[in-house]
């Protein structure tokens, strides 16, 4: 009741320089704990990104600050921009990312591994759906084949010559992970028994908040991202050709897998989390040739020291809008040399005179992957 109800304000900026070719690609993973991959450990797993199977280039930002630690907030604010001073007002009044995209002549597409039968998810609604060309789905396939059945998709997307938006909101590695990869990628042991779930998400692992549990749960884990993040880039390498299309990928939030060997149950989501939830991958696939030698630059330079609230503008610009536009209301890019706060959100639904609360997040005390669960 307190709150401000009027229609989202229309796309008043316009694009002012002449757009590279290529599509515009958001993927959002899920639950992607940025230090488990092998991009930014040297105990980390497999992601298909440190030796890919492609001629596009790869720019590693390291890790980076989520949004968030939980979900919905992390997703609506990478569909709706916003800095950490005004995101309040931007997810609640400003223009979403398929508004921008279509202003600046994109066709805009949605790939959702993680709802089926056009459900809406983290806050989306029938304003938002408006914007949004294709829409896609994948009721008949089961939740193990649907990282892979995206994969598919979106390198026919990038393959057919079309200027397209297109994010995606992948299945990734949120619990239960007993289940989320095949027998062939069971490789790190011991692992979570097996349950034949067929489920994105669901309080189904039976954590009982043991260090004994967690080594299991952080098995599984790793076999899921074997499965769900390398097994996926190796098939959309497989496939598409990316081209001059700008292909950002992150997740919403990251996670913690008490490895300083506390009691607990919960992953991410909680309210007063561990700095893990906040941290996850963030790379860049691609981008326009002429570009290339800018984004080496501020891939090293920005290595580590980046958050999730550069995504959007870092979108706005690759669709063509310029720099002084988005950075007077979204902020920074990802090529911006300004120092990022590295913190990330732990009251992102501040409502009725609260506050936001920002955690920073110590780089030397993030939680690496430990070895000494696997058996050799
Ligand atoms: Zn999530």
């Amino acid at each position: 009741m307190t709150e401000d109800h009027r229609p989202r304000e229309p796309v008043t900026l316009k694009p002012d320089r002449k757009k590279s070719a290529g599509d515009v690609v958001l993927i959002v993973d899920e639950s992607i704990a940025g230090a488990y991959l092998d991009i930014n450990s040297e105990t980390g797993v497999y992601s298909g990104l440190a030796n890919p199977a492609t001629e596009a280039p790869i720019h590693n930002f390291g890790l980076a600050a989520a949004i968030t630690n939980c979900s919905v907030g992390a997703n609506l604010l990478l569909r709706y921009g916003g800095t950490r001073d005004n995101y309040r007002n931007t997810i609640r009044s400003k223009p979403a990312i398929w508004t921008f995209a279509k202003a600046a002549q994109f066709e805009t597409i949605y790939i959702d591994a993680q709802r089926t039968g056009g459900a809406y998810q983290n806050l989306m609604d029938d304003t938002e759906r408006a914007w949004i060309d294709q829409w896609d789905q994948f009721d008949n396939v089961a939740v193990l084949r649907r990282d892979h059945a995206v994969a598919e998709q979106l390198a026919e997307y990038l393959n057919d010559g079309r200027q397209q938006f297109i994010l995606v909101n992948k299945v990734g590695a949120h619990f239960p992970v007993s289940d989320k990869f095949p027998k062939s990628h069971a490789r790190y042991y011991p692992m979570l028994k097996r349950k034949n779930l067929d489920v994105t998400e669901a309080p189904a692992d039976e954590l009982d908040g043991r260090q004994s549990n967690w080594v299991l749960y952080r098995n599984s884990y790793r076999n899921t991202l074997l499965w769900n993040v390398g097994g996926f880039f190796d098939r959309l390498f497989a496939k598409a050709h990316i081209g001059e299309a700008t292909v950002i990928y992150t997740s919403d939030h990251g996670q913690t897998f008490h490895e300083r060997g506390e009691y607990g149950e919960a992953t991410h989501c909680t309210p007063n989390p561990q700095i893990e939830e906040g941290v996850v991958p963030l790379v860049l696939i691609g981008g326009p040739k002429l570009q290339q030698a800018r984004w080496s630059k501020a891939a090293q330079r920005n290595h580590d020291k980046l958050s999730n609230y550069r995504v959007f503008p870092t979108l706005l610009y690759a669709m063509g809008y310029s720099k002084a536009d988005i950075e007077r209301e979204y902020g920074f890019d990802l090529f911006s040399a300004e120092p990022d706060p590295f913190t990330f959100n732990v009251n992102f639904n501040a409502r009725l005179g609260s506050n936001p609360i920002w955690k920073h997040i110590p780089l030397e005390k993030i939680a690496h992957p430990p070895s000494s669960d696997i058996l050799k």
